[in-house]
């Protein structure tokens, strides 16, 4: 089931902190890196995975944010891009499968819009506040070459640095998000 799947780049790769290009459509190769990037996170138990972790810097992103019928459905956003964020902004604990065996507090606005196209080059948008409105801003800004270290506060930049560290000297594999 997990037969096409790609290594995760892990921070600090500075392929992580790129600046993503837009994807053109059509393009065949699309479908074929979505399905691969599926895969990846699937396997890795994951609920979103941009290009860049999988070392493609274009703007491509998959999510799946279903807690209930997670690995069913997953969806796949080419140059997906935030309309609107509106709400309280809120702090929620986030993993990320780049940065493996920690996670941080980042605040963000509740509800997210975003506009994308299919690999079929059709328009969408999306519109979503709880996990899936904050996953959706944090794969984003995976694209604008930002990780959870450059989202969050400059004193939580500090312990996130640590907690890596420690998380990396003890072998932490992508998909966990604490280390005993
Ligand atoms: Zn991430």
């Amino acid at each position: 089931m997990f037969s096409q799947t790609l290594p995760i780049i892990t921070s600090p790769d500075p392929i992580l902190n790129e600046v993503c290009t837009d994807c053109e459509l059509p393009d065949r190769s699309l479908s074929r890196l979505a399905k691969q990037m599926i895969n990846t996170m699937y396997k890795n138990n994951g609920c979103g995975l941009a290009a860049p972790q999988v070392g493609v810097t274009k703007r491509l992103i998959v999510v799946d944010c279903d807690e209930e019928n997670w690995g069913k459905d997953p969806l796949v956003l080419v140059n997906p891009e935030l309309v609107e964020t509106h709400g309280e902004e809120v702090v929620g604990s986030e993993g990320c499968l780049s940065l493996p065996g920690i996670s941080v507090p980042i605040k963000r606005p509740e509800w997210a819009r975003v506009q994308y196209y299919d690999l079929d080059g059709e328009l969408w948008e999306l519109e979503s506040d709880g996990l899936l409105g904050r996953c959706l801003q944090h794969e984003i800004d995976h694209l604008n070459g930002k990780t959870m270290f450059e989202a969050c506060t400059p004193q939580d930049k500090i312990k996130a640095l640590k907690d890596y560290e420690i998380a990396r000297e003890a072998g932490a594999k992508p998909g966990e998000t604490s280390v005993q």
